[in-house]
């Protein structure tokens, strides 16, 4: 069967205003958001599997020290890289996820690892890190992780006491000194298979042992065949509080909403009166897109075989 097929990616999302982003800083990001984008989007072209395009569109943004994933991972408060991912397959509901790992070049990979490979879901700490070395994925030393950007964002974290989103702009500094950032991609392949993954440093100056939505199925990353395939970001803790991503696709599921509707009513509604900031990023079996955001903006692209085609910051 030839499914129309579609691939949307976020890079996090947050106070990014466009008098405080250059020209020159803007352009990095939406390259970079192509790059990750036309990885995945030839993997479905070819007639790869959705999973394998989020993986690869994944891998690229972890691989990028302009997100807060895998090489561009924020600090937690002793100062080091706690990172958390996890990946979900909408034809079986199978998923796998991972927190608080140091040193794995790909967080998302080894989500995909423990979903395929073993008879877990979540796996975490030095026991998650024990099976990226089992699987041989690549390990990587404290110092290809350290970024002086992400120190000093840490230094000023510490300073103001607290734990920090990414995209938080801390008074007196402008967005343009910020990286935004937890990735993510949901895709729907010409098979008319879901797939979505989720992948982040979490928050600066974090306390050791804090697990975010991005890790937990069913919050930050949520996929079924029958519905949608969704990947959040935004604070965390509110996220997980209302379930964002299943509960997007419980809308549709049980109160035949469509995938717009869904998303308006959760990211719009439930989340705003949580003061859950953030946003999502959205596909439905049928290839239609949302990327909702209730901040002032997010990292967004996405990319349909109908031809719709956007990439974009701002609101
Ligand atoms: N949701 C992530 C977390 O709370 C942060 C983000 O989206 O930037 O860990």
């Amino acid at each position: 069967m030839n499914h129309k097929f579609g691939i949307a990616i976020h890079g996090g999302a947050g106070t990014i205003l466009r008098s405080s982003l250059t020209p020159e800083k803007e352009k990095l990001y939406k390259d970079a958001l192509r790059e990750a984008l036309s990885t995945g989007y030839s993997i479905l072209e070819k007639g790869g599997s959705s999973l394998d395009a989020v993986e690869a569109a994944i891998n690229s943004l972890e691989d990028c020290p302009l997100f807060n994933a895998g090489k561009g991972a924020v600090f937690n408060s002793d100062g080091k890289h706690e990172m958390d991912a996890s990946i979900m397959n909408g034809k079986d509901l199978s998923a796998g996820a991972v927190g608080l790992i140091s040193n794995v070049k790909n967080p998302i990979s080894l989500a995909r690892k423990i979903m395929e490979n073993t008879t877990h879901v979540f796996v975490c700490g030095e026991g998650a890190e024990n099976y990226a070395k089992a699987f041989r994925l690549k390990i990587e030393s404290d110092q290809y992780f350290y970024d002086d950007f992400r120190y000093q964002q840490w230094q000023q974290a510490r300073m103001a006491g607290g734990a920090f989103l990414d995209h938080h702009v801390q008074s007196g500094k402008s967005a343009d000194e910020k990286k935004f950032g937890t990735v993510g991609a949901v895709a729907l392949d010409k098979q008319g298979n879901l797939a979505a993954g989720t992948s982040t440093g979490g928050m600066t100056n974090k306390s050791p042992g804090r697990l975010g939505d991005s890790a937990v199925i069913g919050a930050g990353t949520y996929a079924n065949n029958n519905t949608c395939a969704i990947s959040c970001t935004g604070h965390g803790e509110l996220f997980i509080r209302a379930v964002v991503g299943h509960d997007v696709s419980a809308l549709m599921e049980y109160k035949n909403l469509s995938l717009a509707e869904a998303c308006h009513e959760v990211v719009m509604k439930k989340l705003v009166a949580i003061e859950g900031e953030g946003g999502l990023i959205a596909i439905d079996k049928h290839g239609n897109i949302e990327l909702p955001f209730n901040s002032e903006g997010m990292y967004r692209a996405m990319r349909c075989s109908d031809g719709r085609e956007e990439v974009a910051i701002y609101k």
